[in-house]
């Protein structure tokens, strides 16, 4: 398929034929309810004979790239801007809790703050992976613009609340790629039995679609796509996948619709953020968008030039065929439908994100879709 034609399918609408979630079930948003805060000077009251400790833990290991180290580079920031009243302390994956307890401690109190991605607790309400974004929605800019002005933020702030949790936007992976195959697809047919690493609302759709989703650790992916105990995997984009050398047991690398702007987050315990000094909550909110920004254009700075190494090493770019990426819409539909059929607090975030991501497609397909199909 050519450029031209893949991008206009990927941007149709995913229509609206939910069973849980349709058209009359929508309620209207009041965007003029965005954030507002007055600082009263009086509350502000740093002892600056007294530093304040934070411990952050996070899913990935110490010095990770661009996840790991754009939120070393926070704590930096933190600690300047601060004058050093401030300190995050960060214990990377596994060296205070695990990488993927980090919610339940932060949540309990025994540790102060998180580095990690809403999609890992699924479990615990499905709604939360509608935070990280969703097969065929949101690129980083429009979840930004929900976040900060469509409502996206207050709904999160609700829903994490419930669990002592008090979530920032940590960063963005900015669109990712639809993944490593051992084999080419040339149809639907290709895909029906294929084992692959794919987690999440994703996963959910390429199951109904026939591949057999399997959720590995990150250190054993490689060796299962060599062994072929996996057909194919996703990981994240060029400049983390080359890292990972799938590249050399999984020759073609298709670009993708299932993870178009995943948000990472920053998110503090309720309790410990509300008993910081305000401008200490003024600094963490200010270096949080400091790294939402740095780390989403790290992401896109480094897959621009991964992505050449990737074509030294003879990689292939390609694009799944219209039958495959029709058969995910129709799929996201039915996934959907389900999530929103058992859950109010999905329905309740769907609704919201669906909202925006309607009005956002016009806007986005008008300017920026036009734009990049012509340049
Ligand atoms: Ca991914």
């Amino acid at each position: 398929m050519d450029r031209r034609k893949f991008l206009t399918a990927a941007t149709v609408s995913t229509g609206a034929v939910l069973t849980g979630c349709n058209e009359s079930n929508r309620q209207a948003i009041d965007y003029s309810k965005h954030p507002k805060k007055s600082v009263d000077t009086k509350t502000v009251n740093i002892n600056r004979n007294k530093k304040t400790v934070i411990k952050l833990a996070t899913s990935w290991p110490a010095h990770f790239p661009i996840m790991g180290t754009g939120v070393e580079e926070f704590a930096k920031r933190v600690k300047e801007v601060s004058g050093g009243s401030l300190e995050i302390k960060i214990y990377p994956k596994n060296t205070l809790v695990p990488a993927l307890a980090v919610f339940d401690a932060t949540s309990s109190g025994e540790i102060d703050a998180f580095h990690s991605g809403p999609y890992y607790w699924k479990g615990k309400n499905s709604a939360f992976s509608l935070y990280s974004g969703m097969p065929f929605g949101m690129t980083a800019e429009e979840i930004n613009s929900w976040m900060q002005f469509g409502g996206g933020m207050e709904l999160w702030r609700e829903q994490y609340g419930k669990y002592n949790l008090h979530p920032f936007l940590g960063g963005n992976t900015n669109i990712q790629m639809g993944g490593w195959f051992r084999k080419p697809i040339n149809s639907l047919k290709d895909m029906q039995g294929l084992k692959m690493r794919i987690p999440g609302l994703g996963g959910e759709v390429f199951s109904k679609m026939g591949v057999n989703p399997i959720l590995l650790p990150a250190g054993e992916i490689y060796t299962s796509l060599e062994r072929g105990v996996i057909d194919a995997t996703e990981w994240v984009g060029p400049a983390l996948d080359i890292k990972m050398g799938f590249y050399k047991v999984a020759p073609y690398y298709y670009s993708g619709w299932h993870e178009p702007g995943s948000i990472l987050e920053l998110t503090f315990n309720k309790h410990s953020f509300s008993k910081l000094a305000l401008e200490h909550q003024s600094i963490i909110e200010v270096c949080t968008r400091e790294m939402n920004a740095n780390m989403t254009s790290k992401f896109h700075y480094e897959n621009i030039y991964a992505l050449q190494k990737l074509k030294e090493l003879d990689v292939t770019l390609r694009q799944l065929p219209k039958d495959v990426t029709d058969a995910g819409k129709k799929a996201l539909n039915e996934v959907i439908g389900e999530l929103c059929s058992e859950n109010k607090d999905f329905t309740e975030v769907y609704k919201s994100v669906d909202k925006h991501l309607s009005l956002s497609k016009e806007w986005s397909d008008a300017s920026l879709g036009y734009f990049l199909n012509e340049r």
